[in-house]
């Protein structure tokens, strides 16, 4: 029995054994995960810097300050979240108790990036320990410094069995794909994403798709240009570009071309210094087939800013590209690395139609001061997002579901929705056995038979919306008839009073 069958077996057989089911033994895996994290902070922020590059302030703002965040979410949440949920009852239900009521799935397999190998791989841990499942979690093999900490310290905090790590590349990962389980959340490309999702199908294993692609950045003639571009410069170069919501490229028109590129390098020097490359926030690009494949797509474009680069060091610096057309080699497939390309437009029109013409991305920004713009925006295109006037904070907002359509993925997560999305939502109905008499009824009339379903012949023939509507009219008549009534005897009381004493 391979390793992988192994980890997956065990995880089962522990799930059988029905402990994840009371909310304290999920609140209590949660907390050790979130003591997991502070007391490993250090651990965690040498290993992404032997990753990727990144400052242990860029560990602490990017990877694992929002686990936190989520896991204490989670757990205040978690009474609220798994508890039953009425709904709305219909005629023939309404005296009897009618909920969902959210159920663990099972195993769930945990496959993760390495762009942010810590947040990408535990925050999908977090939905899955706190709906009650039992989790295979397989790191990338990309960041393996991440992927060795996550196997030799992870286990220390959690139960082993219940959420073992399996670390490995392709081979493992397809070996692990070959096996059962309730739902698989992938976080990567979407080409391995289409892979994943044919393995599920084999065994009709739901799945959530975390994909990526190319996000668009629309900027307006008519917005703050100065800090619009401050925004993006940010979004984009954070991470080295290495970020499934980074602005893969911006469209404006053509009168305000220069002016974006300047601000931007204003920005890139603001923030990363003349020299990026010493610059300790700068991060690196994650390993040399990246490093070529990125410098391959600055192929055909000019250069505004930037441009250069060090493969002995995986270095890219931040870099503008102006006059891309939609043909360019950079435009062919998600940048993932610092290059950002700048694409004409006429208007908002043509930037509509662009976008339009290609993948749904997972996010698109828009920078403009038009509300009505905005909103144009938002009805006629789709994505995973939208966000207006900054770059990447919609990822913070926990009550957001985060997630792509179409090529960009498919479901979400964060705060509840992660627990959503790993639950099962049962339905429930429970009655009572009483009024068999209806079940008894005979339709129509004159026929013999006993129909069962009188009943939703009933349901059929009564709406229920229209007849809460009457009781509600009737209610409101009835009022109103009360209060005209009381004033007609008040203003009766002194003529009965006179009557009265003549
Ligand atoms: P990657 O190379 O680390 O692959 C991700 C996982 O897929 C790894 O665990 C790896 O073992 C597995 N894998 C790779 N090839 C496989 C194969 N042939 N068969 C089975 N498994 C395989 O990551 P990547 O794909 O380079 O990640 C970058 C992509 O991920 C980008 O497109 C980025 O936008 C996207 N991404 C999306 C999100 C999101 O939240 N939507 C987050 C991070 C990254």
């Amino acid at each position: 029995m391979s390793r992988e069958q192994l980890a997956v077996q065990r995880a089962r057989k522990s799930f059988q054994t029905g402990n994840t089911k009371p909310l304290e033994y999920r609140i209590h895996q949660l907390n050790s995960l979130l003591r997991f994290i502070t007391e490993r902070r250090r651990d965690i922020a040498d290993a992404v810097k032997r990753d990727l590059g990144k400052s242990e302030h860029g560990t602490e703002l990017f990877e694992t300050l929002g686990l936190e965040g989520e896991i204490k979410l989670a757990i205040e949440k978690l009474a609220e979240w798994a508890a039953p949920r009425p709904v709305e009852k219909n005629l023939l239900t309404i005296s009897d108790e009618v909920y969902v009521q959210p159920e663990p799935l099972g195993v769930v397999l945990i496959i993760g990036a390495w762009n942010y190998p810590w947040a990408v791989t535990l925050q999908p841990l977090v939905g899955a320990i706190a709906a009650g499942n039992a989790a295979v979690i397989k790191p990338s093999e990309v960041s393996s410094h991440s992927a060795k900490a996550m196997e030799d310290l992870l286990p220390q905090y959690l139960d082993k069995d219940l959420y073992p790590v399996v670390t490995g590349g392709v081979a493992e990962t397809q070996e692990l794909l070959k096996q059962r389980f309730d739902h698989i959340f992938y976080t990567g490309s979407s080409t391995v994403g289409k892979l994943v999702m044919e393995a599920a199908a084999r065994h009709l294993t739901p799945v959530t798709l975390e994909l990526g692609g190319k996000s668009p950045c629309y900027i307006d003639k008519n917005c703050d240009i100065t800090v619009a571009c401050r925004r993006v410069t940010w979004g984009k170069f954070v991470n080295c570009g290495q970020t499934c919501i980074a602005p893969d490229y911006v469209l404006c028109e053509p009168s305000i071309q220069s002016r974006v590129v300047e601000e931007i390098k204003k920005n890139i020097k603001e923030f990363y210094t003349d020299n990026p490359k010493t610059f300790e926030d700068y991060g690196r690009i994650v390993n040399q087939r990246h490093f070529k494949r990125v410098m391959s797509l600055m192929e055909g474009s000019t250069v505004a800013v930037g441009g250069d680069s060090d493969e002995s060091q995986c270095y890219i610096a931040p870099t503008v590209l102006k006059d891309v057309t939609g043909e360019s080699k950079v435009m062919k497939e998600e940048i993932f690395g610092p290059l950002l390309p700048i694409i004409t437009v006429s208007g908002v029109d043509e930037a509509i139609q662009f976008i339009n013409e290609r993948e749904k991305p997972l996010v698109i920004y828009v920078f403009s001061h038009n509300k009505k713009l905005i909103k144009r925006v938002i009805a006629e295109t789709s994505s995973g997002a939208l966000l207006a006037n900054d770059c990447l904070v919609h990822f913070t907002v926990s009550a957001l579901p985060f997630g792509g359509v179409g090529n960009s993925g498919m479901g979400c997560y964060h705060g509840r929705h992660s627990f959503d999305q790993l639950s099962h939502l049962r339905s429930c109905l429970i009655k009572q056995l009483k009024m068999e008499g209806v079940n008894s009824m005979r339709y129509p009339p004159h026929t013999a038979k006993k129909l069962g379903w009188a009943r939703f012949l009933l349901l059929k023939q009564v709406n229920v919306c229209r007849l809460r509507r009457m009781a509600l009219l009737a209610m409101l008549a009835g009022l109103a008839a009360f209060v005209v009534f009381i004033r007609f005897s008040e203003r009766m009381k002194p003529v009965k009073c006179r009557l009265h004493c003549r």
